[in-house]
């Protein structure tokens, strides 16, 4: 197997400057393991860590990325209390986690991800666009409804360049919940979003990944989903032992 898998931390508002000793293991780990080459790690701490950490952490086995930009499609001006993508390339992020369910409760419609996700993009920050249905449309059988119309509202045809874009598909009745989606669930809807992905925007190889409760015990069944490239890890990101053991457990 030689494409890329990711490994996305997402630290959400967890850590503080001590953290820094997490992904310091992650990265004393990385460099004594180079056998796991195919991969990428990313660090998505709070953005008060952001410059720091990437500052320590000065590294091409380490990526970071930010869970936020602003929806202002200028660099610097009047605007109290938001963060231009420029800025927060400045922090040392190439990455950009957007569309998350936890943010999309918050203050994020369809209009606003689909300009950050063109914000982002012109920025030169690399996207993890998260979908995922909720448990009311699982059980009503809508899921692949829902993220099509997720997909369609938020990519613009014209402006995406798939090789700086990560499908993150996240049910959002795995995410911090334990529940994992059983494998002939997931190969459904990676399919279907392959074929979809496809027929709309003449994608041929997406990067898809999956988020949601993933654990170092379950890591190896969801490995099994070919189209799945790697992971959005919240909970189980937050410690280096377990965010460690996960890599190692998908590439035993
Ligand atoms: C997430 O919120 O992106 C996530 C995957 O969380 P958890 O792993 O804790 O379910």
């Amino acid at each position: 197997m030689n494409k890329t898998i990711y490994f996305i931390a997402n630290w959400k508002m967890n850590g503080n400057h001590n953290s820094i000793k997490e992904i310091e293991r992650v990265f004393n780990f990385l460099k004594k393991n180079a056998i796991y080459k195919f991969k990428k790690i990313i660090f998505c701490p709070p953005v008060n860590l952001l410059s720091s950490f990437s500052e320590k952490i000065k590294s091409r086995l380490i990526d970071f990325g930010t869970q936020d930009i602003s929806k202002i499609n200028i660099s610097n001006g009047p605007y109290t209390g938001q963060l231009s993508a420029k800025m927060l390339k400045e922090t040392g992020a190439n990455y950009v986690i957007i569309g998350h369910s936890e943010k999309r409760i918050i203050d994020e419609d369809f209009k606003t991800i689909k300009e950050k996700i063109n914000i982002a993009l012109k920025n030169k920050l690399k996207v993890i666009f998260c979908i995922g249905e909720n448990l009311s449309q699982k059980n009503n059988g809508i899921s692949l409804k829902v993220l099509k119309k997720q997909i369609l509202s938020s990519l613009d045809k014209k402006k995406i360049n798939f090789d700086n874009l990560i499908i993150a598909y996240e049910p959002i009745w795995s995410i911090g919940t334990g529940i994992v989606p059983s494998n002939s669930y997931l190969d459904k809807i990676y399919r279907n979003l392959k074929k979809f992905l496809k027929e709309k925007y003449k994608v041929n190889k997406p990067i898809m990944i999956y988020g949601g409760s993933v654990t170092t015990d379950n890591v190896a069944t969801l490995r099994e989903i070919s189209l799945i490239s790697g992971f959005l890890i919240g909970g189980a990101s937050l410690k280096s032992a377990s965010f460690i053991k996960i890599i190692k457990n998908y590439f035993r």
